[in-house]
């Protein structure tokens, strides 16, 4: 007495049908429901495109604000003085965000670095380990 083990739905790429069993309460097996599941992912983000759901990134709000100074001064909603003083703030800003990625630019590298020379170590110490390294004491 065996229950009835429903094979995968899915088709192969060269055709055939999959002949892996189907996981419990689904018709595709792990490997195709994950594929599914990620085809079904990436429609999705496809469809939501123009609008993402990710809150907007630090330079996406400075660009949005510094549009509605434009805006405002252009409208006569706000002197030339105000805007010139805001847009030089905007400006350190920008720079200091400029800087802060460098430096953690700067630091991933300095950490991958460190794990290449760790490596090289590693490695170094496996081809010179027996006879043939001459150590000075
Ligand atoms: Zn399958």
């Amino acid at each position: 007495m065996s229950a009835e083990n429903p094979r995968c739905t899915a088709i192969k790429a060269g055709g055939g049908r999959c002949s892996l069993p189907a996981q419990p309460g689904q018709d595709t097996c792990w490997t195709h429901s994950r594929e599914t599941a990620e085809q079904r992912k990436r429609n999705a983000s496809a469809g939501g495109h123009a609008r993402s759901r990710r809150p907007p990134t630090e330079l996406e709000m400075i660009k949005g604000q510094l549009r509605t100074i434009a805006g405002a001064v252009l409208n006569g909603e706000m002197d030339k003085g105000t805007a010139i003083t805001i847009n030089q703030i905007f400006n350190s800003l920008l720079r200091s965000i400029e800087l802060e990625r460098r430096l953690d630019k700067h630091d991933e590298l300095m950490e991958r670095l460190a794990e290449l020379e760790a490596e090289v170590e590693r490695r170094g110490q496996g081809v010179s380990r027996g006879w043939g390294t001459h150590r000075t004491a």
